[in-house]
C-alpha cells in the first residue's frame, strides 16, 4: 500500500475492559510505550477504563501527545482520563468516531469487545468504499483476533467481498510488530 502522508498520529481501538488474561494489559502498556518511543501521537476514545486507559497512560507517561475524544454521554461510564494533551467532547458517538478517523493517519487494533469490532469494521468498510487508504493494523495478541481474520477470509471466499478486501487488514503478532509496520509504511510511501 502506498500512502499520501507520513503516519504521525495513530488511533488505537481497544477494549473498555481489561480482558481476563494478564498479557492483554501487558501488551496495551507496551504499545503505549512504543507509540511514544516512535515519536507518534495517540488518538483514542479518552476513557481511563480498560485497555483504553492502559494504552493512554503508558503513551502519556512516556512522552507522547495523547488526544482523547469522548461523547458527553459516556463521560461517566468510561471516566475521562486526566492529563490528556487534548480532550474533545462530542455530542454523540457518530461525531466521536468521525473525529477519531479525521485526526488519525493509521489505526491499530488491540483486543477489545463489540465497540472495538464496530470501530474496526467501520474503518474496513470505509476503506472498501475507497473513502480512505489509512492502514488498519490488527495486533493479534495470542491469536485473539484470529476468528475475525478467518471471518473476513470466509466472506471473501464465499463471494461477498472482492478478493483484494482480504488485504484490508495488516496483521502484527505484537506491539513491536505493529510499530514496525507503521515504520515500513512510512519508508515505502
Ligand atoms: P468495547 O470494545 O466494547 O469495550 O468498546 C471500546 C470502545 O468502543 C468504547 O470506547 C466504546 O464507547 C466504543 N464504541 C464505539 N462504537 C461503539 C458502538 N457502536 N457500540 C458500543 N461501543 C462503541
Amino acid at each position: 500500500m502506498s500512502l499520501s502522508t507520513t503516519i504521525k498520529t495513530v488511533c488505537v481501538y481497544c477494549g473498555s475492559r481489561l480482558g481476563n488474561k494478564p498479557y492483554y494489559q501487558e501488551q496495551a502498556d507496551e504499545l503505549g510505550q512504543r507509540i511514544a518511543n516512535a515519536g507518534l501521537s495517540l488518538v483514542y476514545g479518552a476513557g481511563s477504563v480498560g485497555l483504553m486507559g492502559v494504552v493512554a497512560r503508558s503513551a502519556r507517561e512516556n512522552g507522547a501527545d495523547v488526544i482523547g475524544i469522548i461523547p458527553s454521554h459516556l463521560d461517566d461510564v468510561e471516566i475521562t482520563q486526566d492529563g490528556l494533551s487534548e480532550l474533545h467532547v462530542t455530542d454523540d458517538m457518530h461525531q466521536r468516531k468521525k473525529m477519531m478517523f479525521e485526526k488519525s493517519d493509521a489505526f491499530i487494533v488491540l483486543p477489545g469487545g463489540l465497540g472495538t469490532l464496530d470501530e474496526t469494521l467501520e474503518m474496513m468498510t470505509w476503506a472498501q468504499l475507497s473513502l480512505h487508504e489509512k492502514p488498519i493494523i490488527i495486533v493479534n495478541t495470542n491469536n485473539y483476533w484470529s476468528p475475525l481474520l478467518e471471518l473476513v477470509e470466509h466472506v471473501v471466499s464465499d463471494g461477498f467481498a472482492a478478493p483484494e478486501n482480504a488485504n484490508l487488514l495488516s496483521v502484527a503478532d505484537d506491539p513491536e510488530g505493529a510499530i514496525k509496520l507503521i515504520e515500513q509504511f512510512n519508508t515505502n510511501r
